[in-house]
């Protein structure tokens, strides 16, 4: 399917887990989507049989669209939901529930952790790897699913798989890499005020282990129906900030073939994939911009830019231990979960994946 056989039409989609922090961002991002309409919203038993704007409190700058608060939150069980269902759960919950709707025949588009790292579940960054869709086959095959789930990376592995992904061509060896991770990406509540306001937390469970296992599976090769991971040894060191959105990535990197920094800068701002050649509705004109300016990227100016799907670096300069290092920048509830799930899904369309 084409962007012009689908102009004029909407495909229905739902939410899984549509109150949360991220729920609500495919909320926003869905209103007014060219190709999607959203047609149904999920979440717990603390929600289901209440509107959607009596069971969730709105987070986000913008105002609701008006036309979801008087739907109904329905239980997370397959039934009446449309094929297509993005899910915003709790990863506790996406166990469960996202093979169930799997089986069920849906579509299941996941920001979850619980399943990125099957052989047979494709983790996807579209510009990236989106020829990993192919193990939509195999997972059929062994689950016996008529439907499947697609997932998206976890916030900071986003950030830096974005960067690292062009770099491939220079004999990507080594990484090593510090964040400086916003708020909300722990949910709501997530971290106490009192803990996080002036303050550093230098850890969170998990998540260096999933940048580090996660990139190497999406800058892998698929080969026929499994994805050889990439060799390249990352060392994660990952933190909480007084940021709202966005998180920060110091990145170093050893290239083997040591290329100039002139280089790595045309190989970043040059960097396009299939989103963009097929000019899908959420893809940035670019997935790197680059930005000269000395202090920047930063949070507050940067992280919306091109609607918060763009990666926005930096500071690139040499390194004294691995060659070459830069600073770089992405909307954590957007291009880390919500946006990202929504370009998998175009993708998805596009290739004709979902006919
Ligand atoms: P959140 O604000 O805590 O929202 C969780 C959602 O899951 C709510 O809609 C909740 O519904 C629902 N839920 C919880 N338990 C459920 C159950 N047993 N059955 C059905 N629904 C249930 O979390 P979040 O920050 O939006 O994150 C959602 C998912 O995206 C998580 O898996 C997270 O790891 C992932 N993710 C988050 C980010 C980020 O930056 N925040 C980035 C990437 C990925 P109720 O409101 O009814 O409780």
């Amino acid at each position: 399917m084409s962007n012009a056989d689908l102009a004029g039409r909407h495909l229905d989609v739902g939410i899984l887990g549509a109150t949360g922090m991220v729920g609500q961002q495919f909320v926003r991002l869905l209103a007014g989507h060219p190709w999607f309409k959203t047609a149904w919203l999920g979440a717990s038993e603390r929600s289901e049989g209440r509107t959607y704007g009596e069971a969730m409190k709105w987070r986000l700058a913008s105002d609701p669209p008006k036309d979801v608060l008087g739907m109904r939150v329905e239980p997370c069980t397959p039934g009446n939901a449309p094929r297509i269902l993005f899910s915003a759960l709790d990863a506790n919950a996406a166990q469960d529930i996202e093979p169930a709707f799997a089986a069920a025949g849906h579509i299941v588009v996941s920001n979850a952790r619980s399943f990125r790292m099957v052989p047979s579940v494709p983790l996807v960054i579209p510009e990236v790897n989106s020829d990993h869709l192919g193990l939509i086959a195999r997972q059929r095959r062994e689950r016996g699913w008529s439907g499947a789930i697609v997932t998206n990376p976890n916030c900071s592995t986003v950030v830096l798989s974005v960067v690292l992904a062009p770099l491939r061509q220079f004999g990507l060896a080594r990484v090593m890499v510090t964040t400086l991770q916003a708020v909300s990406g722990a949910g709501y509540p997530g971290v106490p005020s009192l803990d996080i306001l002036g303050n550093v937390i230098p850890a969170i469970s998990g998540e260096e282990e999933k940048m580090e296992s996660e990139t190497q599976k999406i800058l892998g090769t698929l080969e026929r129906d499994a994805i050889s991971a990439h060799s390249v040894v990352i060392s994660a060191t990952t933190t909480r900030v007084p940021v709202i959105d966005g998180h920060t990535e110091s990145v170093s990197m050893q290239l083997e073939q040591r290329p100039s920094l002139g280089d790595v800068r045309a190989a970043l701002e040059s960097f396009r994939g299939r989103p963009q050649e097929l000019r899908l509705p959420s893809a940035p004109p670019a997935p790197i911009v680059y930005l000269e300016q000395a202090d920047r990227p930063q949070p507050r100016l940067d992280v919306e830019r091109d609607n918060g799907m763009a990666v926005t670096v930096g500071r690139l300069r040499p390194c004294s231990i691995l060659g070459t290092k830069l600073v770089a920048l992405g909307h954590n509830t957007v291009r880390g979960a919500a946006g990202a799930a929504i370009l998998n899904a175009e993708m998805m369309v596009a290739e004709g994946m979902l006919d």
